[in-house]
């Protein structure tokens, strides 16, 4: 087993991934510029790393921990009982494990299922949480996610089952939401855009389409509700649609 040594000293002094410990950590959007100090150093004292899809190269090459890719193959997701075992076993086995999640582990991640069942296998689990796919959308496009003259609230969604959002909360969230942050939304967005549509959201609302956001190749789309159809077959994943007036100011700026 190797021993790990933080050298750098900007890292003394933090917590130690102890062997047969599993650590939960977030690998923020992309730019390798936002990971977080506490992610970094768990990348340098891991032995191995289960990382998913979305996470770049240059976050990847920070480690020297074996890389054990979890994310979709061909279009296919690797079963999530499977990774949770797996993480189980590498614990069990004596290693220090870092789970490597895009954005945040708890926002859309699943995070919150690996950590239930590391709890019911009495493994010892820690979560490091990562800037979410909305902030660094919002940020790198300068979209204030709250804004004193436009919203006070901020909806994140799931588009992934847009028919599970077709209840009576859907009502509430979809009206009343001042600015809706929706992942996973490109496949269903023509779902999605008419059921705002139809619940009462004015066609004028700004929405921003933003792809690949905090990296080269980021692109951010500004369009309107009502126009939105006609950009979004030209949209690449993976993208953050924001939906509402909070998107106003990123287009005029004041
Ligand atoms: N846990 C992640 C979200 C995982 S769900 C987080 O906190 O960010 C996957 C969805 O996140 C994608 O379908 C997309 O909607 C969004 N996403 C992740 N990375 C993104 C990026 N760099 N740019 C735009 N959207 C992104």
């Amino acid at each position: 087993m190797k021993s790990v040594v933080l050298d750098d000293p900007l890292l003394s002094g933090f917590p130690t991934l102890f062997p047969g410990h599993v650590w939960l950590v977030g690998a923020g959007p992309g730019d390798v510029g936002l990971l977080t100090l506490h992610a970094l150093s768990a990348l340098r004292q891991a032995d191995v790393v289960y990382y998913d899809g979305l996470i770049p190269q240059d976050i990847l090459s920070l480690t020297s921990a074996t890389l054990m890719y979890a994310g979709k193959k061909a279009g296919e997701s690797c079963r999530q009982d499977r990774i949770t075992q797996d993480l189980i076993d590498a614990a069990r086995a004596g290693h220090r494990v870092v789970r490597l999640k895009g954005g945040d582990p708890l926002i859309f991640g699943r995070g919150g299922e690996e950590m239930r069942a590391l709890h019911a296998a009495g493994i010892p689990c820690r979560i490091i949480p990562g800037v979410t796919a909305a902030q660094g959308a919002a940020a790198y496009s300068q979209i204030p996610l709250t804004h004193r003259d436009y919203n006070s609230a901020v909806t994140f969604l799931s588009g992934h089952q847009a028919e599970t959002l077709y209840g009576e909360a859907w009502h509430d969230i979809g009206l009343r939401s001042p600015l809706l942050v929706l992942y996973m939304g490109l496949k269903n967005f023509d779902k999605i855009r008419l059921r705002l549509l139809e619940v009462g959201r004015c066609p004028s609302q700004p929405v921003a389409f933003i792809s690949a956001a905090t990296t080269p190749h980021q692109e951010t789309v500004f369009t309107t509700l009502g126009e939105s159809l006609s950009v979004w077959p030209t949209i690449t994943s993976p993208a953050i649609i924001m939906i509402g007036q909070g998107v106003e100011p990123a287009i005029r700026p004041r």
